[in-house]
């Protein structure tokens, strides 16, 4: 037990808002048992911004939602969220827990309240996360720490330890696990020794973790602002304690693989230095970051990684399924591995700039830019190899602008190749069209009507029938009236 206990010390909390005074004055004016805790209280002790607002109480959840007219009420945790003004502040209260029993390391087999102060703290994860504070008079902000497991003593000294018996916290939970890495990293905390010992002993049981669970901790861990460590440090802590292989496999065979870049290290120093030079606002694009080159493991031959880009698309794929990732990010994670490998040099024509930006999508191509230039200060490239990421996106902006680049801004429609033409609908029409993009791709003069329906006429001369992709004349013969692409 460290010393300097800080339990029963009275403390000021000058900064506590009003909105969250007024949730705790409710509830003690009510007559319960009311405390500042979790990771506000810890926020506050450390001199940090303060994060979400956790209260608990010794009022049961249906009193709680009855003080507090429109909170809602999450079963069946017991937490009842308050919009607490002025603000608004979202405060969340939750009934003292005593919890019984966990099978599956994943969630409490029942959760029940009816518990103290002291028994809710006993069930949290570490120490600097399981201190309360009692207020005595809310109008000067006056309360006691209560503080069994000196979370404030480690807190000051910097140590991550967990409550109680290290091993059966995180039989218990594995997400501790990841949680213990994130604020370890977060806050800049050594591992105490019996825990990071029993960190190392239970680390295969993340793989029982839902992969929600896992993603929540990750997009946390790359999302936070003026963290004490960078993400690379937080994903080289996992490795060490055997995590990094359970939770993201695919990342740890990166080690020892092997690269020519200036910057040394293998593809996972690389991989996490890149997720460094990314911005935590936004975290899903710093994971794509950290998983860009997951290819590279199985495509390493003659020292170079032919086709990884592709292979690792799919890969990045599979990685953001599992974790439960939203379509739309792993559409995006996928689409920005599929085309990071892309090689500009000052010789490309205009023409060339506009199939990149078709190729790559206009939407996409400030994450693309923005993946580039992190992969490029991860491998040591240096200025001015690296402006002249700058002065394509000039000349991207340029064309943008002034030239068009999808079908629709054609002037010619495929209803205007179907009347002009005497075509029926069918793939025909889309080959046209694909076809006079190209042309305007490669001279935006080109984008005139009477220019285009000539251009049209002359390949359907050509081959009257034949669509894109092979044996397209016996497609096109074998259903002359499919609708078109
Ligand atoms: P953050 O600032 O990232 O929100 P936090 O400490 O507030 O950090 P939360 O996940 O919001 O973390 O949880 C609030 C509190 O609930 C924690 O401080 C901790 O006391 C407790 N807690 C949360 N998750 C667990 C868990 N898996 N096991 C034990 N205690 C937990
Ligand atoms: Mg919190």
């Amino acid at each position: 037990m460290p010393t300097g206990s800080a339990d029963g010390r009275a403390l000021q909390l000058s900064e506590l808002p009003d909105a969250v005074v007024g949730v705790l004055s409710r509830l003690t004016d009510a007559g319960h048992q009311a405390a500042l805790v979790g990771g506000s209280l810890r926020d506050l002790l450390r001199g940090g911004p303060p994060g979400d607002w956790d209260i608990a109480t010794s009022a049961p959840p249906e009193e709680v939602a009855s003080l507090f007219p429109g909170a809602t009420w999450e079963n069946p945790f017991g937490t009842v969220t308050v919009r607490a003004t002025p603000g608004p502040v979202s405060v969340e209260v939750t009934t003292f827990r005593v919890e019984a029993g966990y099978r599956d390391q994943r969630r409490p087999d029942e959760v029940r309240w009816g518990g103290s102060l002291e028994e809710d703290l006993s069930r949290r994860d570490f120490t600097i996360n399981a201190i309360g504070w009692v207020p005595h008079d809310l109008g000067a902000r006056q309360g006691l720490l209560v503080d069994p497991y000196g979370g404030a003593a480690d807190l000051r000294d910097g140590v991550l330890r967990a409550v109680g018996d290290p091993s059966e916290r995180f039989a218990e939970d594995a997400l501790r696990l990841l949680r213990a890495v994130r604020f370890a990293t977060r806050f800049g905390l050594e591992l105490d020794a019996a825990t990071e010992q029993a960190l190392r002993r239970h680390a295969a049981a993340a793989a029982a973790l839902s992969g929600e669970r896992v993603r929540d901790e990750i997009l946390r861990i790359l999302g936070a602002r003026q963290a004490a460590e960078p993400p690379s440090r937080a994903f080289q802590l996992m490795e060490g304690l055997g995590l990094l292989a359970v939770v993201l496999p695919e990342l740890q065979a990166l080690r020892g693989v092997p690269q020519a870049k200036a910057r040394p290290g293998d593809a996972l120093d690389h991989s996490l230095h890149t997720a460094n030079a990314l911005t935590p606002a936004d975290p899903y694009l710093r994971l794509f970051g950290l998983l860009h080159d997951v290819g590279k493991a199985t495509t390493l031959g003659d020292g170079h990684f032919i086709g990884h880009e592709t292979e690792g698309a799919q890969m990045v794929e599979t990685i953001l399924r599992r974790l439960h990732v939203p379509r739309v990010e792993v559409a995006r994670g996928r689409h920005l591995v599929r085309h990071h490998m892309f090689a500009y040099a000052p010789a490309w024509s205009d023409a060339a700039v506009r199939r990149f930006i078709r190729r790559v999508g206009a939407s996409s191509l400030a994450d693309l830019f923005a993946l580039r230039r992190a992969d490029d200060v991860a491998s040591g490239v240096e200025e001015p190899q690296r402006g002249g990421l700058d002065e394509l996106r000039a000349r991207v902006g340029r064309e943008l602008a002034s030239s068009p680049l999808t079908a629709g801004q054609l002037v010619v429609r495929g209803d205007d190749l179907i009347r002009e033409l005497g075509l029926r609908p069918g793939p025909v029409v889309g080959r046209l069209l694909g076809e006079l993009m190209e042309a305007v791709l490669d001279d935006p003069a080109a984008n005139d009507r009477e220019a285009l329906l000539a251009l049209a006429r002359a390949s359907l001369a050509r081959d009257p029938e034949g669509v894109p992709g092979g044996a397209g004349t016996h497609q096109a013969r074998a259903a002359p009236h499919e609708p078109g692409p």
